[in-house]
C-alpha cells in the first residue's frame, strides 16, 4: 500500500492506493476499506507536522488493510522506523530514514492529553486527571441514513470548554476509512491527539479505557493486559514518538465509572449513548439499555417501565441472546440488585446469567493498573480514584486474576436457559 499526506491551511488529508495483494486480503476479511480520503481539519495556525507523527497516524488508520508492503507518506526518523519496525510482524514498512530527522523525545514540561468521546468512561477518566488535562473529541461529520447523532457530546464539550478545559474538537471522517463506519483500529480515536501532540505540547495521551476492555472481565477469561501484544504494539507505537500512553481507568470497571459518575461533577458530565440529544438518550440502544439497567441496579432511580420498554428493542433482543453477553459481568451485576419480581420480563434473561458469583469487586479499583499511568501522574490520579471508590482487597485480586466463564458457558443449564430466551422472543412477536 502506497500512502501520501498533504498539510494544508486548517485541514490535512491522507490518501491510500491499494495494490493487488492488499486487494486479496482484504476481500478475506469480515470488513472492508473505502476509497475515501481522510481528512482532519487542524487549527489554522498549525506548524507543519513531524514526519514521525504522521507515519505513526497512517499505521493508524491503514494497518488492518496493508498486506505485504506500507510506505509511509514522508521518510521518518530512524528510531521511528526501528521501533515501528519491531511490533509490526505481519508486512514490512519500506525502509525511507532520513538520519537528519531527529525523533521526539518525550515533553517532559507537556500537558496529559485524552481522548474524550463523551461516554461515562472517558468522562471518568477526565474526572480523576490533573485539571490542566486537555481532552480531545474526534467529531464524525453527520451522513444521511446514520443513526449517530453528536449534539450530545458536542453540548459535553462545550461544557468542559466553559468550566476552563483547553477543550479541542477534530472533526475527521476517520471512521469512514472502514466499511461498516468505525474505527480501523483500537486506537484510531488517538489520531487527532497525534497530529496535534507537538502544537499542544503533550506528553501523554490517555484513554477511558476500562477493566472489562483491558483486563477481559466480563469476557470468557482474564487477559494479563501488561503482556499481551495489544499493549506490547501500542505502548510501541506512542513511545516511538515521545508521546507515553495512559490508562488511568484500566483498573475501573463500568460499574465503578457508573459509581464514580453520581460522586464526581465531572464523570457525570457524559452520555454514552451515540443517537440520541443531551439529556434525551434515545433508549433503544444497546448501550442506552446497559447504562439504564445498572443505574437502576445502583441507585434505583430509573424507572422499571422503562428497562421493559427497552427489553422490546430488537437490538437489545439481539445484544442479550449472545454468549456470552458482551460486558455480561455488568448485566449480572445489575440484575443481582434488581428485584425480579417487580419486572417479570427480565426473568428469562436472569435465568441464564450466573447470579451465584459474588460481583462486588466491580465497585473497586484494581490498583496494579497504577503502573498504566505515568510516573508523573501516579500519585494524583491514584488519590483521586480513592477519593471516589475503594481499592480491591485480596479476595477481589483473586476473582479479578481468576475471571473464567468457560465452566457458566458450557453447563447445559446456561446453554438450555438460552435457547429458551430466543423462544421467549420469538414467541412474543
Ligand atoms: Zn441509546
Amino acid at each position: 500500500m502506497k500512502t501520501s499526506f498533504e498539510q494544508q491551511e486548517g485541514k490535512i488529508t491522507f490518501s491510500f492506493e491499494r495494490d493487488a495483494s492488499d486487494d486479496s486480503r482484504i476481500k478475506e476479511m469480515s470488513y472492508s476499506m473505502s476509497d475515501e480520503d481522510i481528512f482532519f481539519y487542524i487549527p489554522e495556525n498549525l506548524e507543519e507536522i513531524h514526519p514521525d507523527l504522521i507515519g505513526l497516524a497512517t499505521i493508524l488508520l491503514c494497518n488492518p488493510f496493508v498486506s505485504e508492503k506500507l510506505q509511509l507518506p514522508a521518510p521518518t526518523s530512524r528510531r521511528f522506523f526501528e521501533m515501528a519496525s519491531s511490533v509490526i510482524s505481519r508486512y514490512e514498512i519500506i525502509e525511507e530514514v532520513d538520519d537528519s530527522i531527529s525523533p521526539i523525545d518525550v515533553n517532559e514540561e507537556g500537558f496529559p492529553g485524552l481522548c474524550f468521546s463523551g461516554g461515562a468512561d472517558s468522562a471518568a477518566a477526565l474526572s480523576v486527571m490533573p485539571g490542566r488535562t486537555i481532552p480531545i473529541f474526534l467529531n464524525r461529520p453527520l451522513r444521511k441514513g446514520s443513526l449517530y447523532d453528536s449534539s450530545a457530546p458536542l453540548a459535553i464539550c462545550k461544557l468542559l470548554e466553559s468550566s476552563g478545559y483547553n477543550m479541542q474538537i477534530i472533526e475527521s471522517n476517520l471512521e469512514y476509512i472502514r466499511i461498516p463506519t468505525g474505527f480501523p483500529t483500537d486506537l484510531a480515536n488517538a489520531i487527532p491527539a497525534i497530529l496535534l501532540s507537538q502544537h499542544l505540547n503533550l506528553d501523554s495521551i490517555a484513554f477511558g479505557t476500562v477493566l472489562e476492555s483491558g483486563y477481559g472481565i466480563g469476557h470468557e477469561k482474564f487477559v494479563d493486559y501488561k503482556n499481551g501484544s495489544h499493549y506490547r504494539f501500542y505502548n510501541t507505537m506512542f513511545n516511538s514518538v515521545g508521546i507515553k500512553m495512559s490508562l488511568p481507568t484500566l483498573g475501573i470497571s463500568e460499574v465503578g465509572t457508573a459509581i464514580m459518575g453520581m460522586i464526581s461533577p465531572i464523570a457525570s458530565i457524559s452520555q454514552s449513548c451515540i443517537r440520541g440529544k443531551w439529556k434525551r438518550p434515545c433508549g433503544k440502544c444497546w448501550k442506552c439499555f446497559r447504562k439504564s439497567l445498572l443505574s437502576l441496579a445502583i441507585n434505583e432511580e430509573t424507572d422499571y417501565s422503562e428497562i421493559e420498554t427497552m427489553l422490546w428493542s430488537s437490538e437489545v433482543q439481539i445484544r442479550l441472546s449472545a454468549f456470552p453477553i458482551s460486558h455480561e459481568n455488568v448485566v449480572s451485576y445489575s440484575v443481582q440488585r434488581i428485584n425480579l419480581d417487580e419486572m417479570e420480563t427480565l426473568k428469562p434473561v436472569a435465568s441464564k446469567l450466573n447470579l451465584q458469583q459474588d460481583l462486588s469487586f466491580l465497585e473497586r479499583w484494581y490498583s496494579d493498573s497504577i503502573e498504566f499511568v505515568p510516573d508523573r501522574y501516579r500519585n494524583f490520579i491514584r488519590n483521586r480514584i480513592i477519593e471516589n471508590i475503594d481499592p480491591v482487597n485480596y479476595e477481589d485480586i483473586q476473582s479479578i486474576k481468576g475471571w473464567d466463564m468457560s465452566p457458566h458457558l458450557v453447563s447445559e443449564k446456561t446453554i438450555r436457559a438460552n435457547d429458551r430466551l430466543i423462544n421467549y422472543w420469538q414467541n412474543l412477536q
